[in-house]
């Protein structure tokens, strides 16, 4: 109960901090590769491709952020913004959409424009307006930019991008650098489509590809392989728990284990991991 109550306090605590800090974060720019930028601050990772003949953005975090976002991206390259590509529709990573639709196209999968549009609050100007079932590929300048729509992962709308000639993949959030992943259950995520995704994204890219995942530091296919094994262990972990007969609270009880306790973190504890994948394997 006291560990409960703590919980719920320290939650609390960091939802206001972020409210409060909101206008006075820093976007920071670090370059990925090539002419692909990760923009990091509150909410996902932001990529950013700057060429000779103009920007591509993917993602776009929160509304209060867009004119950093902006400031930001016109310091690696002051060049007009070409394209917008929202990885999933989640609002830490489309919030700023409706300033970036006044200055070039969004694309997303059609999902995405379904969720955003079904919000009861949302402004017509914040949509995705060329949408897609199962991709679409970019090019601009001599970068080669492909959207792949993976099916029922983190959502049902979501999307990986990866810059061919820079050799850098964006994983939108079918990657948590920071721990266990989030899979938004009530948005048609999965977790086995996720681990799907997660080994498509490993088959279909090179050993030696940069990584911008959706949250945490930029990163290498290494850490994403220790990711999906991460995974695979979880799922066959509750699967065997549940064959067993064990209920939630058992398994949140058991816990998931030494070796992967320590990716419990703010947003997705170990607890909320478990619950998660109990609730979608019974
Ligand atoms: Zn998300």
């Amino acid at each position: 109960m006291f560990k409960k109550s703590l919980m719920a306090l320290t939650m609390m605590l960091s939802i206001n901090v972020s409210a409060q800090t909101m206008a006075d974060a820093d976007i920071t720019v670090q370059q990925a590769a090539g002419d692909v930028y990760m923009l990091k601050g509150p909410g996902g990772n932001i990529g950013v491709l700057a060429t000779d003949k103009g920007l591509l953005l993917v993602d776009d975090k929160f509304a209060p952020l867009a004119e950093k976002i902006e400031t930001a991206m016109m310091v690696v390259e002051d060049k007009p913004l070409k394209y917008v590509v929202n990885t999933h529709y989640h609002g830490d990573h489309t919030g700023s959409n409706k300033f970036f639709s006044h200055k070039a196209p969004i694309f997303a999968h059609e999902n995405v424009r379904t969720r955003l549009s079904s919000k009861k609050d949302h402004h017509a100007e914040s949509l995705p307006v060329v949408t897609y079932k199962e991709g679409i590929t970019i090019h601009l300048d001599n970068e080669e930019v492909q959207l792949t729509h993976l099916p029922s992962g983190h959502t049902d709308g979501d999307t990986y991008v990866y810059f061919k000639k820079a050799n850098v993949l964006h994983t939108g959030d079918l990657f948590f650098e920071v721990g266990f992943p989030y899979v938004d259950l009530k948005s048609g995520g999965s977790v086995k489509g996720y681990l799907a995704a997660v080994n498509h994204m490993l088959e279909n890219t090179p050993d030696d590809v940069i990584i911008i995942p959706g949250h945490g530091k930029l990163t290498n296919k290494k850490s994403l392989i220790d990711f999906a094994k991460m995974i695979k262990f979880s799922i066959d972990k509750v699967s065997q728990a549940l064959a067993a007969g064990k209920s939630e609270s058992e398994v949140v009880a058991a816990g998931i284990g030494e070796k992967y306790q320590h990716l419990s973190w703010a947003f997705i504890t170990e607890e909320k991991w478990l619950k998660t994948l109990v609730a979608d394997l019974k």
